[in-house]
């Protein structure tokens, strides 16, 4: 345990957002084991925010700028074309890395940071209880 989490400490990136940072505050706090900059099967070099390995499910809390946010995209006027197209090329990697994860089993929940944090942890409780001893069942009644 403790040095799961020391190891989660050092390798805490430096560009954690605040509200990444308050959803494993409360994850914590519930004593759930999670992983953090997890790397996507297969594309190693792509990491997943929050990731619980062993129940194959991938949390993604992104950036509203870089990420397209409807609500707060304030693209620059000043070479308006260049940002929209890094964040074009953000949200297609972003696809691109669901259908990675979706391939090799996984679940995957996206959230901005904008989302409230309480909010997004209760999700993740919703499709992580239902993960819970269903690996074997299928979509069985
Ligand atoms: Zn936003």
């Amino acid at each position: 345990m403790s040095k799961a989490v020391s190891g989660a400490m050092r390798s805490m990136p430096e560009h954690s957002t605040g509200p990444e940072m308050a959803v494993r505050r409360l994850l914590f706090a519930r004593g759930l084991r999670y992983r953090v900059q997890y790397p996507v099967p297969g594309s190693p070099r792509r990491s997943i925010d929050i990731a619980f390995p062993g129940k194959k499910v991938a949390v993604f809390i992104d950036g509203c700028f870089w990420h397209g946010c409807a609500e707060h995209r304030n693209i620059p006027a000043h070479n308006r074309d260049w940002w929209q197209n890094k964040i074009d090329q953000n949200r297609a990697r972003d696809r691109d890395t669901d259908e990675k994860l979706c391939a090799a089993g996984w679940l995957v929940l996206r959230f901005l940071e904008h989302d409230p944090a309480e909010m997004i942890v209760h999700k993740m409780l919703k499709v992580i209880n239902a993960s819970n001893g269903n690996n074997s069942m299928g979509d069985t009644p």
